[in-house]
């Protein structure tokens, strides 16, 4: 902290220095020829010796008297604030946004910077309203900068019309929200879901759809609400159409489809699809599916065939539980142990195995997240794919 403060200061005093040189030769002008550097000497010791308050009072008082520093005082606010000293720097700023003379690039940097102390500081409704007041007078580069932060208040209270404006005037400034706009729409849908008005629901999710096409949430949600209301073929329509927009979520959506073909009693479609879809998408949790139909409808010969099949082209751990699940049923006594071993064996190999990941900062995860707790990214954690996967 210290050597940051001084590498910061350094400059400030070398240009005191000039300015002191400068007044003494304009003796008529400027009497007070050291006034200047002394304060900020006074500030520099309180820092060394770790009175930071006592420092900032010198400091502020510094500006008072000249306003060519107001520069050097966001780069102190802001260096108080990455040392985790909020309040100090919320002092600075605060003190910089009182001038009535700040020019309005500089005011515009001063209220950025307390709208970034009161987020760190963790006090959401002052930082909201600070960056509304800039966002209210900024443009281009830097007026992105204090909507991407409203943008990250208004998802942490979980506030999502607000996020879905404030997500639109990104997309003004060509910047890419629409995945966020839908991963909104789907988080209204899910509130109007919760109060049953589902006419809402499918509004939301329509327009979720709109604004992003392949938002496979959206498709999910939709399937669901027509499965609580029985209405499976519709549901199908939704799941089915999920599987195209993003077939990496194939082992989140089967359950579903399963589900609808089975209420609709209609098994030779359903395995019609599945083998269509595996081979479109050989993925293990679908051959897991086809394996265990194919058991009930034509034997484990049959079943263990297709799976064998299946795992030499795609091998994959999952995929090998299930057949040793299914040997284990037919298998002799003397080698029935082994199997049990072996089951057990893939297991423990996949026990620990997290399910799914972000793909694009690698936060692994048991269960899906539609935002990703690492990157705070929308609909980027999957489901994992390969041997450990699906
Ligand atoms: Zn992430």
């Amino acid at each position: 902290m210290i050597i940051d403060l001084l590498l910061l200061l350094l400059p400030v005093a070398a240009a005191s220095g000039w300015y002191a040189a400068k007044r003494s030769i304009d003796a008529n002008t400027h009497k007070d020829n050291d006034g200047f550097t002394r304060p900020y000497l006074v500030g520099l010791n309180y820092l060394l010796n770790e009175q930071p308050d006592k420092a900032v009072d010198v400091f502020i008082k510094m500006l008072e008297v000249d306003s060519e520093m107001v520069e050097t005082h966001l780069a102190l606010g802001t260096l108080f604030r990455r040392r985790g000293e909020a309040d100090r720097a919320i002092r600075i700023h605060q003190n910089l946004i009182a001038r009535p003379n700040l020019s309005k690039e500089l005011r515009l940097q001063a209220l950025l910077a307390l709208g970034e102390d009161y987020l760190k500081a963790g006090v959401l409704d002052r930082a909201e309203r600070v960056l509304l007041e800039f966002t209210e007078i900024a443009s281009g580069e830097i007026a992105i900068i204090g909507l991407r932060h409203l943008l990250d208040i208004y998802q942490q209270e979980k506030r999502w019309d607000l996020a879905i404006n404030i997500a639109n005037k990104l997309l003004t400034h060509g910047e890419p929200y629409q995945r966020n706009i839908a991963h909104y729409y789907c988080e209204l849908a899910l509130q109007a879901k919760a109060q049953s008005q589902l006419e809402q629901t499918q509004r939301y999710l329509k327009r979720a759809l709109e604004i992003e096409q392949n938002c496979t949430r959206a498709s999910l949600l939709q399937g669901d609400i027509e499965t609580a209301s029985g209405r499976y073929k519709t549901a199908l329509q939704a799941y089915q159409h999920a599987v195209q927009q993003d077939p990496d979520y194939l082992v989140e959506i089967i359950p579903a489809i399963v589900n609808c073909y089975e209420r609709l009693l209609d098994e030779d479609e359903l395995l019609r699809y599945l083998t269509t879809c595996l081979q479109q998408y050989p993925r293990t949790s679908l051959a897991i599916v086809i394996a265990t139909y194919l058991q009930q409808k034509e034997g484990e010969a049959a079943a263990i065939n297709f799976l064998t099949k299946h795992l030499q082209q795609r091998p994959s751990v999952r995929g090998l539980q299930k057949l040793i699940n299914l040997q284990l049923n037919n298998a002799k006594e003397e080698i029935k142990n082994d199997h049990v071993i072996l089951h057990d064996l893939t297991t423990k190999l996949l026990k620990n195995k997290p399910t799914y990941r972000c793909e694009n900062c690698g936060f692994n995860s048991k269960v899906l997240h539609w935002l990703c707790p690492g990157c705070h990214s929308w609909g980027r954690i999957k489901p994992i794919q390969g041997p450990e996967g699906d």
